[in-house]
């Protein structure tokens, strides 16, 4: 994973959390058929040249429509 901004390689597996509380971010979907349902943990890749931060999940092919 690559920072957009300077193309440095980004250090991924960075913990999001909300500050004051130890809740995370979490990403769902409403899906049709048997599994109606998909969410995944928010994760972070931090850029350690230039401080650019992505958001990113590991579960995105559960995504696929
Ligand atoms: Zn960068």
């Amino acid at each position: 994973m690559k920072c957009h901004q300077c193309q440095t390689e980004m250090v991924r597996d960075c913990n999001v959390t909300v500050e004051g509380g130890m809740y995370g971010i979490k990403i769902s979907k409403k899906r049709k058929g048997l599994f109606n349902k998909v969410s995944a943990k928010t994760k972070a890749a931090v850029c350690s040249s230039c401080g650019y931060v992505a958001l990113y999940i590991d579960e995105y092919n559960d995504f696929r429509e």
